[in-house]
């Protein structure tokens, strides 16, 4: 069984995805996180431009390393483990710009059905349900108005001692959603049969209790 669930960003995803894959006992699988080490991988060598051809050519050969561990990715470069360093504004800015080259999706996607290969997966994405796992029985695209993506966005950054400007993140957000959801490969969109959830006024419980249900639905034999 893989779930996916898709959707903008700020969207309540990977509150969402943790939570549900630990409720069911799956894994928890956070592709943004691989975008974005692959970005963070590609500025270390001093490479920006995904579209360059030596850039595709190095994919395989960068000290990324993708695994399962304690039920979620988990990612490594040269032995170091990846995780804050992937949250900066310029490493989100550079994800969303290298995952518009075939040769870093095409990669990627290999990878993650690789991962996703015993089943039990909760997926979060993009093109999750559209591209990734198009056979997936349960698909999900989790969505919330730009107020409050920004807002929860807001108050994940407030929650790190970061503090950004309110305009400033919601014109960001605005941006790199437009980016997702334009581009050539693998846009931003609901695979047909997602349940589509708008997140706005609702609290994780009942969200939480929403899918719940609708997971429940599509296992009944
Ligand atoms: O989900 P997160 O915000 O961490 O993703 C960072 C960026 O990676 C997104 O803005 C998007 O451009 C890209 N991405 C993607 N496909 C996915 C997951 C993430 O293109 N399945």
């Amino acid at each position: 069984m893989i779930i996916t669930i898709d959707g903008p960003a700020g969207a309540g995803k990977s509150t969402v995805c943790r939570l549900l894959a630990k409720a069911l006992g799956y894994v928890y699988l956070d592709t943004g996180a691989m975008y974005r080490a692959i970005a963070w991988a590609l500025k270390e060598k001093g490479l920006t431009c995904a579209e360059d051809p030596e850039c595709a050519a190095c994919l395989p050969t960068l000290p990324l390393r993708f695994f399962i561990a304690e039920g979620a990715l988990t990612i490594t470069c040269n032995g170091r483990f990846l995780d804050d360093e992937l949250r900066e504004p310029e490493i989100t800015r550079e994800a969303s710009r290298i995952s518009q080259s075939a040769a870093v999706r095409s990669f990627l996607t290999e990878w993650q059905r690789r991962l996703a290969s015993d089943g039990r997966v909760v997926a979060e994405g993009r093109d999750m349900g559209t591209v990734v796992f198009p056979h997936a029985p349960v698909k999900v695209f989790l969505t919330a108005d730009l107020a409050t993506r920004t807002q929860r966005r807001q108050a994940q950054y407030r929650e790190k001692g970061i503090s950004v400007d309110y305009a400033e993140l919601e014109a960001q957000i605005r941006e790199r959603d437009a980016a997702d959801a334009e581009r050539a490969l693998a846009p931003l969109r609901p695979a047909p049969d997602a349940l589509l959830l708008d997140t706005s006024g609702m609290d994780i419980s009942g969200v939480m209790e929403r899918l719940l249900r609708f997971v429940r639905e599509k296992d009944r034999p």
